[in-house]
């Protein structure tokens, strides 16, 4: 422990700007102790605790290998990119950190030779491919579409049996790994590796999972399946340059993930369709029966033994392992019958993809426990309703300790909570005229706060509404005008500029300062129908799906979305909510008691007081 409080005093003397946070030294305390004993523990650290250091500190100090998994890549970039390189340089302890991607991320040399070969060219390309000395897509400025024809993929690589093996760029950085102290790795890197049985990440004893609150999602995902347009194509080029005649494949391929065959009604749209429609299962039959790839694997089975260039034999002993991967996947998607997955056809980009995703994460997760002799789960937002129920009913957890660390900020002094009394509940019925007159409301709230504002929707549909008919003096975009990243850029480079948006952004926006001093909450957010896994968790819970299920779910993304705000002790802010439910419904008491205390208010002018002034001119 005394090297703790000497760590951190080292971090207070050479961190320009480190702000000394007893928050942060008790969490540093807690996850001490729980790596220390080779414990389990539960989180929770409020927005500005700095929880990063206070697990970052302490792993270094264990001396054991460490594994921390973050769901965003700005929370990677940000542990990789600055807070290790910052300890590096003034912790007395010498350590090292990596950070480690999926083999997508990287050039596969086998691939890139095959698609060479198959007289494919990529002139801009060309000259990367022939300097690069690690294979990274983040060193190229723009991401071609034929990547994934070209990036490692785990079905096609036979790893050290690979011919191109000792020069493979993924695996030249694995290698190098293998004694790596504090390996940075995302959630879905981490569960890949579950579902592989550690062939993935290199062993490590510890596990610090950071922003917990979303590893059941991406549990979902990774233990589902997806038959996808471009898994298919890819197959059918490997096939093609393999010799195996299949040209007359590529037209009814396109034709299924276009919908072409499938009966009307079934056409692209944004909402996932669940049951699987027949139609679609009759249409994945055929193109199963027309792909024969039984008779593929016989085949390649057959010829392969005569084959004596290693690379030639490589590739169709890894064709064949991908084949029966896509016949399983095939299979599973046309019978449905695995009770614990979910089963529904999304659209993306215009093409069809049939998908099955998980509904419970409990048993991923024990396997997860099972792999790490300590872990630590943590996050801003742990808790609903004040308690951690119901991350451990969702998740499976027992015998983990638990502990509530609160914001280092004064949300009473800094803060304001608008909560709107008079606009009609934000129901299916009354969506209508809630999204007309709601739009006046955030107009007059826009205009209080002189711009400056971040508005979350919980639809895009709402959202598209609001962007078409909003009306204000404030330069605004809304999400889609351009990619994430830029339009954070351009929200914190336009004086008094507004941003609407929805999904990503009610937890990826990080900015200090006044120039985010409004969020508008317009509705809360609950899981919708029509989300075929929440939908089908709901169900089984019966009638505990409100109090077990949406209730506590929304508050943990009401809670993100509210932590955009404050993001420093100087920082001062409104969060306005429109869901009038809010003081209208039973469960309202619940949801305020969750939130942070701030003075709450009902009218726009007290929200104007609020900033001191009339509010009609731009904030420079
Ligand atoms: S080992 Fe071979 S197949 Fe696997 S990623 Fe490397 S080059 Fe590609």
């Amino acid at each position: 422990m005394k090297e703790l409080s000497a760590d951190f005093r080292r971090l207070k003397k050479g961190f320009p700007g480190y702000e000394n946070r007893p928050q942060q030294v008790e969490m540093a305390e807690e996850v001490f102790h729980c790596l220390k004993d080779k414990q389990r523990l539960l989180i929770e650290a409020g927005t500005g605790v700095g929880k990063s250091f206070a697990y970052l500190i302490p792993a270094i100090l264990s001396e054991e290998k460490t594994i921390i998994s973050t769901a965003t890549i700005a929370l990677q970039d940000q542990l990789v990119s600055k807070d290790l390189v910052v300890l590096k340089k003034i912790l007395s302890h010498d350590f090292s950190f990596a950070l480690l991607k999926g083999k997508n991320n990287y050039l596969c040399l086998k691939r890139e030779k095959e698609y060479i070969e198959a007289g494919e060219s990529y002139n801009r390309f060309t000259d990367w491919v022939s300097t690069t000395a690690t294979g990274d897509k983040d060193e190229l400025p723009f991401i071609p579409d034929f990547w994934s024809r070209i990036c490692g993929d785990s079905d096609d690589c036979s790893g050290r049996e690979c011919p191109f093996y000792n020069d493979c760029f993924y695996y030249r950085h694995y290698r190098a790994l293998s004694d790596t102290d504090i390996l940075v790795v995302n959630h879905h890197l981490l569960l890949y590796d579950l579902l592989s049985e550690g062939k993935i990440i290199p062993s490590h004893d510890q596990l610090i999972i950071d922003e917990a609150h979303q590893l059941e999602n991406v549990i979902s995902h990774v233990f589902g399946t997806a038959l996808t347009r471009s898994r298919v194509q890819w197959l059918l080029y490997r096939l093609k340059g393999l010799k195996i005649a299949v040209e007359h494949l590529f037209e009814p391929m396109e034709s299924f993930f276009k919908g072409r065959r499938l009966s009307q009604g079934i056409e692209a749209q944004t909402q996932a369709i669940y049951p699987i429609p027949g139609a679609a299962i009759s249409g994945l039959e055929e193109l199963k029966r027309l792909l024969a790839l039984d008779k593929v694997i016989s085949r390649l089975n057959a010829e392969k033994g005569a084959i004596l260039n290693a690379e030639a034999r490589d590739r169709m002993e890894t064709t064949i392992t991908t084949i029966k991967s896509l016949v399983r996947d095939m299979d599973d998607l046309i019978e449905q019958g695995d009770k614990e997955r979910v089963y529904y056809l999304g659209w993306n980009r215009g093409y069809l993809e049939i998908r099955s995703n998980m509904v419970e994460s409990q048993a991923p997760f024990e396997g997860l426990l099972r792999s790490y002799e300590s872990m630590i789960l943590t996050s801003a937002t742990l808790t609903a309703g004040g308690d951690f129920s119901y991350l451990k009913e969702r998740l499976g957890i027992v015998g983990f300790r638990e502990k509530v660390i609160g914001s280092p900020f004064d949300y009473k002094k800094q803060a304001l909570l608008y909560i709107d009394r008079d606009l009609p509940p934000p129901d299916k019925e009354k969506s209508e005229s809630f999204q007309q007159e709601s739009l006046k409301t955030i107009e007059g709230l826009v205009n209080a706060a002189r711009g400056r504002a971040l508005i979350l929707f919980t639809s895009y549909q709402h959202l598209n509404f609001a962007a078409r008919n909003i009306r204000m003096d404030y330069p605004f975009k809304a999400q889609g005008d351009m990619p994430p990243a830029r339009l954070i850029e351009w929200f914190r480079e336009t004086p008094g500029s507004v941003l609407l948006a929805t999904a990503t952004f009610w937890q990826g926006v990080d900015i200090k300062g006044e120039k985010l001093s409004l969020v508008v909450i317009v509705k809360m957010p609950f899981g919708s129908p029509g989300d075929p896994v929440y939908d089908e968790r709901c169900r089984r819970l019966k009638e505990r799906w409100f109090s077990d299920l949406a209730l506590p779910s929304a508050i943990l993304l009401l809670r993100q979305g509210i932590g955009r705000l404050i993001r420093s002790t100087d920082d001062r802010g409104v969060v306005a909510i429109l869901d009038s439910r809010l003081v209208t419904s039973s469960y309202g008491r619940t949801i305020i008691a969750s939130l942070p205390e701030m003075e709450i208010v009902h009218t726009v002018d007290e929200v104007r007081r609020f900033f001191g002034g009339e509010g009609a001119t731009p904030a420079s």
